[in-house]
């Protein structure tokens, strides 16, 4: 199982990034390891390694068929169900990894870095892939809220991306991308997040 996570696919979340980079031609996406997820709203513990662990909830969609080189047009075959996740991100490693051109591993990818929903919710209960709105409470304060129609790269899109280069299996997560809003958490923060009314998401950072 490989976790596919989609970076600045959110235009307003790219510009706040504000680190000079172009908005991508292309869906971009890194992996994270097996050992990266955090699952069952267990609570998430800050890592000594970093001064500033950022929250990024996210859409994920979960791949249901084997598939290589798939088209756009057959994409939607490949999943049924959607659940949310957070990508948390070790921010200084990564704005210091980007700046000295080197990979992005230790500030993405390190343990218990993507929380997963325990529930994913059947596609035909909750609606149209392209128009999906999702949102995170940090501490009852909404902070995040997306709507899969503002991506830059559409799930369809993305899965014929990323399927020319690697093989999808089933289990597979793809995590699609955060809106703007993101920010650092804190011991102490509890973080809600909710899709089109399920929420799915609840669980504390210490
Ligand atoms: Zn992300």
């Amino acid at each position: 199982m490989k976790i596919i996570c989609i970076g600045r696919n959110y235009a307003d979340h790219a510009t706040e990034l504000n680190d000079g980079a172009a908005l991508p031609k292309e869906p971009l996406f890194f992996l994270k390891p097996d050992t990266a997820l955090l699952r069952n709203n267990d609570p998430f513990y800050i890592p000594r390694f970093s001064e500033r662990v950022d929250y990024e909830c996210e859409l994920v969609v979960k791949i249901n068929r084997v598939g290589k080189c798939i088209d756009r047009r057959f994409a939607h075959r490949y999943y049924d169900e959607v659940g949310l996740g957070i990508d948390f991100t070790a921010r200084d490693l990564q704005r210091k990894a980007i700046a000295e051109g080197l990979p992005w591993e230790a500030s993405k990818c390190f343990d218990h870095s993507a929380a997963l929903s325990p529930e994913f919710v059947p596609l035909l209960e909750v609606g149209a892939i392209d128009n999906l709105h999702f949102d995170l409470r940090v501490n009852g304060q909404v902070r995040q809220q997306g709507n899969t129609a503002e991506m830059l790269f559409s799930v369809d899109e993305i899965i014929s991306h990323v399927s020319q280069y690697m093989t999808l299996k089933i289990g597979d997560l793809i995590y699609t991308g955060t809106p703007c809003g993101v920010g650092p958490v804190a011991v102490g923060d509890n973080l809600v997040a909710t899709l089109e009314g399920h929420e799915l998401l609840n669980f504390d950072i210490r």
